[in-house]
């Protein structure tokens, strides 16, 4: 799938040079994101290289980052199929070895004018107008925290084209509840960061579509998803509309959450007690649930990583106010260690957020509209949170960044 804007920038850029693509063989030809930021040379191999057509480069923005790729022509059915390395060990190399130094590997594609997609070419065709490595924009990122090396200097024999090199097909992140609050914050900063987003909602349709619009604005992809996280059939509805969409997943963020009016225990109804659970916990268990079936590598996925909404509640306790809400969260949190080491050796981690008072409408559901502002002085940092606070927090747990973090849960409460 070719997104919004991959399109867009395809567009501006078909009319950057176009009688070079006509001057330049295959592999002498050099290709550039729409942002410049990084740069893709091929250079000739020669005829001796019986199965290889090309051997190319990749510079990665100012970093001085430099990684290599080969791309072979494989048979039945023809296709060019490219390997991106990075530092692999020289000489007698074991195949582990070999793939513990591949950053990416896949088919690499040729877009002409016309935008139709097609086989890349050996090196002594004409150079192809645009090519396309689906995947490739996530191991780019992983790639250019390798390093520093010095700069690449080439010599063109002849001018490069300045093509578009089209990075399609990011990860898949859903996050439930992403149409108000921390969960549309985490939305926004995700498809900032190359995530193609899911945007679940439960009734606020127009809140939704505005998250789903203003990521559009930026470049990214996003779909609003329908569907009532407390109800299986709102939770199959919601993951049937994702696997419809993208086809994939990578992560979930267990993001939607409700509270009642403050209210003693002895207080609370029993109906308000099974809502809240269905929603904050059996929501969470049963979005989980079906995020690891896509994602487990147990059951043929990739990995990928889930991090739940938990709250400080689920330590303070929140007497007088939400025992029961506070309960939901303990829950999660119980969860989170369990699920975290349940599927610990099947690609996927699991993690945790745990937010203090944070500036968002949940409150003013709970009949206190006022209550981030009011319990400021009971903050250390005498100030509420603010929903892209949590989401830094959340998009540092599902990045790269958190390879080795699992079963954690971090609190963003302003040390409360
Ligand atoms: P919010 O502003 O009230 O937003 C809640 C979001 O969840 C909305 O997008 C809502 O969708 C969605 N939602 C509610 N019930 C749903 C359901 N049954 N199925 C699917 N989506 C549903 O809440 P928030 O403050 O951002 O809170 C987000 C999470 O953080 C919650 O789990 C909450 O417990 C936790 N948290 C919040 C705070 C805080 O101070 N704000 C502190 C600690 C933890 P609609 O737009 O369709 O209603």
């Amino acid at each position: 799938m070719i997104c919004g804007r991959n399109v867009l920038f395809a567009s501006l850029m078909l009319s950057a040079a176009p009688a070079l693509a006509d001057e330049c063989t295959q592999a002498q030809a050099v290709y550039a994101d729409p942002a410049g930021t990084y740069e893709l040379h091929f250079e000739p191999v020669g005829s001796e290289a019986a199965v290889t057509s090309n051997h190319f480069k990749v510079r990665i923005g100012d970093t001085g980052v430099l990684v290599d790729g080969v791309v072979m022509q494989s048979g039945e059915p023809l296709r060019a199929n490219g390997i991106v390395m990075h530092d692999c060990p020289t000489g007698d190399v074991t195949g582990a070895e070999l793939e513990a130094c591949t950053v990416w590997q896949g088919p690499i594609y040729a877009v002409d004018k016309a935008g139709q997609i097609g086989l890349l070419q050996p090196e002594d065709a004409p150079a192809a107008d645009r090519i396309l490595l689906p995947d490739f924009g996530p191991s780019l990122r992983r790639i250019e925290r390798l390093g520093r090396r010095q700069g690449y200097h080439r010599q063109f024999r002849c001018l490069p084209v300045q093509g578009v090199w089209i990075m399609s097909d990011g990860p898949v992140l859903l996050v439930t509840g992403g149409s108000r609050g921390i969960g549309a914050a985490v939305a926004l900063a995700a498809a900032s960061e190359g995530w193609r987003v899911a945007v679940n909602y439960a009734s606020n349709r127009d809140a939704a579509e505005d998250v789903v619009r203003r990521i559009a604005e930026a470049g990214g992809t996003a779909v609003s998803v329908e569907g009532n996280v407390g109800r299986e059939e709102g939770v199959k509805a919601i993951f049937a509309a994702v696997d419809t969409a993208f086809g994939r997943l990578d992560g979930l963020v267990n993001n939607a959450g409700i509270i009642g009016p403050p209210q003693r225990v002895d207080e609370v109804s029993p109906e308000r007690i099974e809502q809240l659970f269905r929603v904050n916990v059996t929501g969470s268990i049963r979005c989980a649930a079906e995020a690891v079936l896509r994602m487990s590598t147990r059951h043929g996925g990739r990995g990928g990583s889930i991090v739940n909404l938990s709250s400080i509640a689920a330590v303070l306790g929140a007497p007088g106010q939400y025992v029961d809400y506070a309960a939901t969260k303990g829950a999660i949190d119980s969860f989170t260690v369990g699920l975290a080491r349940e599927v610990a050796t099947e690609g996927i981690r699991v993690n945790a957020v745990r937010p203090g008072i944070i500036d968002t409408e949940i409150h003013a559901s709970g009949g206190l509209p006022d209550r981030a502002r009011d319990l400021a002085p009971t903050i250390p940092m005498q100030r509420p949170g603010t929903a892209g606070e949590v989401a830094d927090a959340i998009l540092y747990l599902l990045s790269d960044k958190a390879t080795y973090v699992t079963g954690t849960i971090l609190t963003v409460s302003g040390g409360r």
